[in-house]
């Protein structure tokens, strides 16, 4: 098959016609139960009647005016943002990783604006993912995604996930900020410890630093709470947002305190395309549902029930199943070292469900926000019979050993 697309993905030959709720219509009219939910960017599902509402009605008046003019519809998302979290001010964007761009140049400039330029350096985290731009590669550390791509951006000093004196270790003179995901979506749905990330603000605190989230993947009521940092009791300074804002709109956003953003004066960053009229309507589409009352504390409901189904699940399937984690409706299922995650997801597909593989063997369950427990059961009497599969494969397997 050959493709004019740049071939930096190895794609399932399978393309969707329709969606509705949390169900994908391929184009042979194949239904799956999607529990990727296009990576955690379509939280209110497919066809949400809210949300293309607002589409065709901003749709009808203007899309675009570009940030020389004033765009109410986003003064009002950002406002509902603030009210919302810990942040004064947002910068809105087109992706996560302009989200993060702007985070890293914010914290940057922060220390700059205190007099301190050379307090340029960030620590991050083993098997974090902050986006493919030269910066968030170089924040990611991840070798395969960095190699080739000439001298990685200065600036980024990597230490494991949840060890405390490593961070530690790893500060210098010039470090100015830590950036952390609070759960890491890419890395296998990784969560931090409590005690970590409260030890992070205080050692910010200490030492003049910016505690930076990256909650692209966790924020907008994925994990139960609308941001996952209100899991841990602990605030960031500057926070990026993305996926699940725009419910499959393009729409990124770095929200920060106005101490955090005190050096992003006039002109000192932009975008031509960030925060246009027809984002910022579906920006605001998606917080009516998401902020509407019940909607958030039902996420984390349906996401403890699905939680329990699949410890019944890794119960019945030792030989698979090795461990589930996450929150809420960010969830990730680790499978024994013989399943490779990429054929379990392959099975799970062969059933009907979508679920997305990511690092440490895991496969990702990131379903629509809107779904309820009918969906929760069928997704895991299908995730049974990738089980099932499975289980069928290792025993092949060693027979041919044997
Ligand atoms: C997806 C993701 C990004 C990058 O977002 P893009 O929109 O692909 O640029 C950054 N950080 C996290 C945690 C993500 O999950």
């Amino acid at each position: 098959m050959t493709s004019p697309l740049l071939p930096t993905y190895a794609r399932i030959d399978l393309a969707f016609e329709r969606g509705e709720g949390a169900w994908l219509e391929a184009s042979g009219g194949q239904r799956f139960l999607d529990f990727g939910g296009g990576i955690a960017v379509a939280s209110l599902g497919y066809a949400h009647p809210h949300l293309l509402q607002a589409l065709v009605e901003q749709g009808q008046k203007i899309w675009h005016t570009s940030n020389l003019f004033r765009i109410p519809e986003g003064e009002r998302l950002a406002q509902r943002l603030v009210d919302a979290s810990f942040a004064d001010v947002v910068f809105f964007t087109n992706s996560g990783a302009e989200a993060l761009e702007c985070a890293i140049k914010m914290a940057r400039k922060y220390q700059a604006a205190n007099g301190h330029p050379d307090r340029f350096r960030m620590i991050t985290f083993e098997g974090a993912f902050h986006g493919r731009t030269l910066a968030t590669i170089a924040a990611g550390g991840n070798k395969k995604y960095l190699d080739g791509f000439g001298p990685p951006v200065d600036g980024f000093d990597q230490v494991p996930l949840n060890d405390l004196e490593a961070v530690k270790a790893a500060l210098r003179p010039e470090t100015g900020a830590i950036l952390i995901e609070p759960i890491q979506g890419e890395g296998g749905i990784k969560v931090c410890e409590p005690s970590f990330l409260r030890a992070l603000r205080e050692l910010c605190d200490e030492r003049g630093m910016l505690l930076v989230f990256d909650e692209v993947q966790s924020g907008v009521g994925r994990t139960g709470k609308l941001f996952a940092y209100e899991l841990y009791g602990v605030k960031p300074d500057i926070m990026s947002i993305a996926k699940g804002i725009g419910g499959g709109f393009p729409l990124g956003a770095c929200l920060a305190t106005t101490e955090a953003a005190k050096g992003m004066t006039l002109g000192t960053h932009g975008t031509t395309f960030g925060g246009n009229p027809l984002a910022m309507a579906i920006g605001n589409a998606v917080l009516d549902v998401v902020l509407a009352p019940g909607f958030i504390d039902n996420v984390g409901r349906i996401g403890l029930l699905l939680k329990q189904k699949l410890a019944a699940l890794q119960d019945q399937h030792p030989g698979v199943v090795a461990e589930v984690r996450g929150e809420g409706l960010m969830l990730g299922v680790r499978l024994n070292e013989k399943v490779a995650n990429s054929d379990f997801a392959a099975r799970a597909r062969e059933a009907g469900l979508l679920v997305i593989p990511a690092l440490d063997n895991v496969v990702r369950l990131l379903p629509p926000l809107v779904i309820g427990e009918p969906e929760a059961t069928e997704a895991v009497a299908r995730l049974d019979k990738a089980c099932v599969a499975s289980e069928a494969a290792l025993a092949a397997q060693k027979k041919v050993e044997a």
